[in-house]
């Protein structure tokens, strides 16, 4: 019989919103500077072997020590990225609603270990509810004396490219929110010319669980090569679509039967968000859910969004759907994206509507000039999206390009686009 590992760490204060009292009964205070100094925190994320939960799952006790290290006569600057660009991402909009503390608590971690005095916390814009619980737990940390890092709150156009990191140093360097290709990176020279950390909010919270409890403790959840728990967002063709902490490597098969189970028969998962790739169902269920086992399999953890698709709906055409969004996306700065991104999702959309050969003639051609290529990783990330629907669809494939599109056409599309603005 499969194990269940699911582990109640970040969502252990359950229910809605955490305040300050909540939050110190279930976690214990915020470890102070003689207890956890700078050597201490480093040291402890690292053997801890903590990894970003943003999307490249670095490692985080290297990265706070590469900035630290850059830092010591300038000091540094903490950016914590709340924002979601991936549009079916849910899990840090619910940590920074329920457990704001945990956040707070990393990030003061944090800019102790890097020698950080100034903290800014990125959400995206048009969030009244999250600004609001924000401000409530800042003022009731000021009220209680903590001895945090300042941290202004910032808000974030509502671009998927906006809030790659060098985007967010632009953004509060007094620029646009766009990414930036050219060295030095923000760990080296960042906002106001400073080594800058920036981290996802769920590994600062993840952090500062690890800093308070120790590292044997929190390896205690996941695999030796993948420690920890992690939030996940199911949605899909799943009875209880949602956000879930997970033990890192529990099965697709376990993680689907958290959120309810399927609806109906399964024709593939998309693993990781839209810079994630496609799965068939038996090879997702048998799959362990952690950054290597995702990479193993030829797919990736991303920022930890599982999309189940219906074995009727056509994978061909929600990828077109979302391949035509990322070109739209694109910050349109390099060639790949303004040239090379519309026509892939072109020849995407023409195989996906029209049927026809010459799709993944026209892919297979375009690819190699598009990857690689760009400032920032978008238009790699959506290459290969693209190149996995086209493996993992391959019969499909065949059918569109020899009868035409398939009746999965009319089926109402599960991934989801947001509106233009
Ligand atoms: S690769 Fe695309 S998204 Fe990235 S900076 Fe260049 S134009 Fe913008």
């Amino acid at each position: 019989m499969s194990v269940m590992n699911t582990t109640q760490r970040l969502t252990a204060t359950g229910g809605d919103y955490a305040d300050l009292a909540a939050h110190v009964r279930c976690h214990g205070p915020l470890p102070v500077a003689g207890a956890a100094d700078a050597a201490h925190i480093i040291d402890t994320v690292e053997a801890a072997g903590l990894t970003g939960r943003g999307g490249a799952a670095f490692p985080t006790g290297r990265k706070l020590r590469t900035v630290a290290g850059n830092a010591r006569r300038s000091g540094a600057v903490v950016i914590a990225n709340g924002c979601e660009g991936e549009p079916a991402s849910a899990k840090d909009r619910s940590l920074l609603l329920k457990a704001p503390h945990l956040i707070l608590d990393g990030i003061t971690l944090a800019a102790r270990a890097v020698g950080a005095e100034r903290a800014y916390l990125c959400v995206h814009e048009g969030q009244d509810d999250l600004r609001n619980t924000l401000r409530r737990a800042l003022s009731e940390r000021e009220a209680a004396a903590l001895p945090d890092v300042d941290v202004a709150v910032v808000e974030v156009p509502n671009r998927y490219v906006a809030s790659e990191e060098s985007s967010l140093v632009h953004l509060l360097n007094g620029g646009p929110a766009l990414p930036l290709s050219t060295p030095p990176r923000p760990f080296e020279r960042g906002v106001r010319s400073r080594p800058t950390l920036v981290d996802n909010v769920e590994t600062l919270a993840q952090l500062a669980l690890a800093v308070r409890h120790g590292a044997a403790w929190f390896r205690a959840a996941g695999t030796p090569d993948a420690p920890g728990t992690a939030l996940v967002t199911v949605a899909g063709a799943v009875a209880a679509p949602g956000v879930y902490e997970i033990g890192l490597g529990i099965s697709g098969a376990d993680l689907l039967a958290l959120a309810g189970g399927a609806t109906e028969p399964l024709g593939a998962v998309l693993a990781g968000g839209y810079f994630g790739a496609w799965m068939r169902a038996d090879r997702f269920a048998a799959a362990p859910i952690s950054p290597h086992g995702l990479h193993a399999a030829g797919a990736a953890m991303g920022a930890g969004i599982f999309l189940a698709l219906p074995a009727t709906s056509c994978g061909l055409a929600e990828t077109a759907r979302v391949a035509r969004y990322l070109a739209d996306q694109s910050a349109k700065q390099c060639g790949p994206c303004l040239n090379g991104l519309p026509a892939l999702a072109d020849a995407l959309a023409a195989l996906a509507v029209r049927g026809g050969g010459r799709g993944p003639g026209t892919i297979a051609a375009l690819s190699p000039y598009v990857v690689g290529r760009g400032a920032c990783h978008h238009p790699d990330g959506a290459v290969r999206l693209i190149n996995s629907a086209l493996t993992e669809f391959a019969d499909d494939v065949r059918t569109h390009s020899q009868s035409g599109p398939c009746q999965g056409l009319r089926r109402t599309p599960i991934l989801p686009i947001p509106a233009k603005v």
